[in-house]
């Protein structure tokens, strides 16, 4: 579609970023353009309420700057997802594997409860490790999962055959 090609057009790929061998998506280009940003925040949103969200999950740092303004133009609460140690309140928190080592993320206990449908944004799916931590840490919280909506999927790391059981059927949308 035409909004497809306006946002592919809109990210640059950095080859040997963040290290040798790594092609990396930049999607800063994309957060420059607004007519970009408001077609790529529109088809969010649109995928917010198609899904009947109650909540919208952005994921620390990139996440956030794509929920945020999804979650105003949908008229739906967002909730950060951060990374472990910056949340003020009582968390709950989600150990997962990196490649080299460990990575863990945090929620506010009181932000999720049973009856809320939470859509999990970010901008890029690479491994999934990430996304099916937040998954987890949504469904420990008592939440269901609404579905995961991505800007970008890096389909040939694998990330959504491994994330099929964390999302128990719920939908992973790529734009
Ligand atoms: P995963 O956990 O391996 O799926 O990595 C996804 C996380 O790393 C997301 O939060 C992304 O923001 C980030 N990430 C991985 N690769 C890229 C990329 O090429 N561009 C931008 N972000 C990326």
């Amino acid at each position: 579609t035409d909004v497809k090609e306006l946002l592919l057009s809109r990210i640059r790929d950095v080859p040997d970023y963040p290290k040798a061998g790594v092609m990396f998506k930049d999607i800063t280009p994309l957060l420059a353009d607004p007519t970009a940003f408001s077609a790529l925040t529109d088809a969010l949103a649109g995928l917010c309420v198609e899904h009947g969200a109650t909540k919208i999950v952005g994921l620390e740092a990139r996440g956030f700057i794509l929920a945020a303004p999804v979650a105003v133009r949908a008229g739906i609460g967002f909730i950060p997802v951060r990374k472990a140690g910056k949340l003020p309140g009582a968390t709950l928190s989600q150990a997962y594997e990196l490649e080299y080592g460990q990575a863990e993320i945090e929620v506010h206990a009181e932000d999720l409860a049973a009856g809320d449908r939470v859509m999990v944004i970010d901008d890029v799916l690479a491994t999934g490790g990430t996304a099916e931590a937040s998954l987890q840490l949504i469904r420990r919280a008592g939440a269901e999962v609404a579905g995961l909506a991505v800007l970008m999927e890096l389909g040939f790391l694998g990330g959504r055959p491994r994330l099929e059981p964390a999302l128990k059927g719920a939908p992973l949308e790529a734009l």
